[in-house]
C-alpha cells in the first residue's frame, strides 16, 4: 500500500499508554438498551428530554433512550408507556449489515485514489484510535498539497459507529467526485475552487463493533461544552481543551484547527431532517430552540440539504424536513455547537437514513436521494464574503477575528493563507477585522447577491503608517498630515471609515 502524502496528527507512545487503560474500560461495559418512551402530555414530554439521559430521537411524545441497566430502571419507574426496542450486548450491536464497506477497506481504497488522481487527492490519517485504527481523511481540491485562498467544507461520518448509510453516502461522492473531474464541468469548477475533506468514519472502533460508541463514551456528546468548559473561542484565547475529550474528538479538533472549515456538515442515521445550531443553550429547555445569531444561514443551508433530498423534504413529522436542534431535543458536548460557537465554523447534523443500519440493497436509491443534496450543501459556502486580511506592510497573512454587525458569532481567517469565508444570505452587512497588535479596521455596507461572493480583501495597520518599519512620532505625524488633506505616498485611514479623527487616535494609541 502506498499512500502519499501520508500525515499523521497522532500522539506518541504516552498516548498509547492512555489508549490501552480505555480499552479495558470498553471491556469492562454492561449491555445499553434502546427504548421509546411515550410521555403521556406536553409537561411529562418537557421531564422526558430534560432528564439528563441519552436521546437518539423524538418523534412528538414519542422519546428514544440510549441507556444503560439502571438508567433503563430508572426510565420503567416513571410508568409511561415504554418499548424496548433493542438490547445491545456489552455497547455494541451482535447484528452486522452485510454489503457495506467495512473499516479495513478505507485505508487502501484511499490509497488507489491517490495513486490514480495525484493532482487533485491527498489522503492520510487524522491519528489513531483507542483500538489503534487510523481515522482517514481524504482531501480533494485542485493542487492539495498548497494551501490556497480556496472555501473549505468538510463532510464527516460515523460519529456513531453504528450509524453506516453516512460512510457509503461519503464513498458515494468522493468516486462521483473523482470520476466526474475533467468530465462534468461543474464538479470540475467545484473540485478546482473549493478543498473538500471527507472522513468518512470518524469512529473506526465503534463502525467495527456495529456501536454507537468508542470506549464506552458517545462521542456526540463528548465535546467541550458551551457554559461548562469554554465562553468564548479558540481566537480569544481560550485552550484548546482536546486533552480532556475523547482520542477521536481530540484528532477532529486538532485537524479543525490546523485546516480550519468554513462548512462542515456530520452524517448520522435513525431519523431524516437536517438539524440546525444551537443543540443547547444553558438556560434554554430541551425541546424548545436555541437560536444562534446565524439563523437565516443555518435555515438556509438546512433547506439546500432538505429541498434536494425529496423524502427529508417531505417530511410528515418535521415540516420541510428541517429543525433546530434544541427544539427537537438538547444534547450537550455534541460536534456541531463546539465547531461553530468555538472556531466560527457552521456545521450540521444531518440526519439521512430512518433506518440506521438499512439492507444495503437500498444504498443506490439512499445515493439517489443524496447526491444533489450533497452537491448543493457543499456548494453554499460560495456565497457571502470572502476576503483576505493581511499586514499592511509586509503583506503576510493575518489570524483574524471577523465580526458581522449584530451577530455575536465571529469567524476567523485560516493562519496559514489569511483567508475568511462568511456565509451570509443576500443583504448589506458591516464587518469588523480585529487582529491582536493591529488596528481594528471596519468594512461598511458590503453588498452580498444571491449569486455567487463578494470579495473584501483587507490590509490592517500595526500603527505604522509610514511603514518605516517603526511606530513612532513620524506615523501620527503622517496620519495628522494625510487628515489635513495633505498628498502621501501611504494609505492612512488605518479604521477604514475614511480619514479623520478617529485614525489620528487609532495611531496614537498605537504609538503609545
Ligand atoms: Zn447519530
Amino acid at each position: 500500500m502506498n499512500v502519499t502524502p501520508r500525515t499523521s496528527y497522532g500522539r506518541g507512545p504516552l498516548f498509547m499508554f492512555v489508549c490501552v487503560l480505555a480499552l479495558s474500560v470498553c471491556a469492562s461495559a454492561s449491555p445499553f438498551y434502546i427504548v421509546e418512551v411515550t410521555a403521556p402530555d406536553e409537561v411529562a414530554l418537557a421531564d422526558l428530554l430534560n432528564c439528563g439521559l441519552t436521546i437518539d430521537n423524538r418523534v412528538d411524545r414519542k422519546v428514544t433512550f440510549y441507556v444503560n441497566e439502571e438508567e433503563l430502571e430508572q426510565l420503567k419507574k416513571l410508568s409511561y408507556p415504554l418499548h424496548l426496542l433493542e438490547t445491545i450486548p456489552d455497547g455494541s450491536s451482535a447484528e452486522k449489515a452485510s454489503g457495506y464497506t467495512s473499516y479495513d477497506q478505507i485505508g487502501p481504497l484511499f490509497s488507489s485514489y491517490a495513486n490514480q488522481y495525484p493532482n487533485i487527492v491527498q489522503t492520510g490519517t487524522l491519528g489513531q484510535t483507542p483500538q489503534y485504527r487510523e481515522i482517514w481523511a481524504i482531501k480533494i481540491t485542485l493542487t492539495p498539497e498548497q494551501e490556497a485562498d480556496k472555501p473549505v467544507v468538510k463532510y464527516i461520518a460515523a460519529i456513531h459507529g453504528d450509524e453506516i448509510v453516512g460512510v457509503e453516502m461519503c464513498l458515494y461522492f468522493i468516486q462521483d467526485l473523482l470520476e466526474n473531474f475533467g468530465k462534468n464541468p461543474f464538479i470540475s469548477d467545484l473540485i478546482c475552487k473549493t478543498v473538500i475533506w471527507v472522513v468518512p468514519i470518524m469512529n473506526p472502533d465503534g463502525h467495527a463493533a456495529v456501536s454507537r460508541y468508542s470506549a464506552g463514551k458517545d462521542l456526540n456528546r463528548n465535546f467541550p461544552a458551551y457554559g461548562q468548559h469554554y465562553s468564548t473561542t479558540l481566537f480569544d484565547g481560550e485552550p484548546l481543551g482536546d486533552e480532556k475529550v475523547p482520542v477521536e474528538n481530540g484528532c477532529i479538533m486538532r485537524w479543525h484547527v490546523r485546516y480550519p472549515a468554513n462548512l462542515c456538515a456530520n452524517f448520522h442515521g435513525g431519523a431524516l431532517l437536517a438539524n440546525y445550531p444551537y443543540d443547547n443553550t444553558p438556560g434554554i429547555s430541551s425541546g424548545s430552540p436555541a437560536i444562534s445569531p446565524d439563523d437565516d444561514v443555518f435555515r438556509y443551508l438546512a433547506l439546500e440539504y432538505s429541498r434536494n433530498n425529496p423524502p427529508m423534504y417531505q417530511s410528515p413529522i418535521f415540516p420541510q424536513g428541517i429543525i433546530n436542534g434544541s427544539a427537537w431535543y438538547s444534547i450537550t458536548g455534541g460536534m456541531m455547537d463546539w465547531h461553530y460557537r468555538f472556531l466560527g465554523c457552521p456545521e450540521l447534523t444531518l440526519e439521512i437514513s430512518a433506518d440506521k443500519r438499512p439492507p444495503a440493497s437500498q444504498l443506490p436509491r439512499f445515493w439517489d436521494e443524496n447526491r444533489d443534496a450533497m452537491y448543493a450543501y457543499l456548494s453554499a459556502v460560495h456565497m457571502g464574503i470572502r476576503g483576505l486580511v493581511k499586514d499592511r506592510t509586509t503583506k503576510l497573512p493575518l489570524w483574524a477575528k471577523v465580526m458581522t454587525h449584530d451577530r455575536a458569532q465571529p469567524v476567523f481567517t485560516s493562519r496559514a493563507v489569511g483567508n475568511y469565508h462568511r456565509l451570509l444570505l443576500p443583504g448589506t452587512y458591516n464587518l469588523t477585522y480585529q487582529a491582536p497588535g493591529y488596528i481594528t479596521y471596519h468594512a461598511d455596507a458590503i453588498a452580498v447577491e444571491s449569486s455567487g461572493t463578494t470579495r473584501k480583501d483587507i490590509f490592517l495597520s500595526d500603527g505604522d503608517v509610514n511603514q518605516d518599519g517603526t511606530k513612532d512620532a513620524e506615523d501620527v505625524q503622517a496620519v495628522v498630515n494625510a487628515a489635513l488633506g495633505k498628498a502621501t505616498s501611504f494609505d492612512a485611514d488605518v479604521d477604514g471609515r475614511g480619514l479623520s479623527a478617529t485614525d489620528i487616535q487609532a495611531v496614537i494609541n498605537a504609538v503609545l
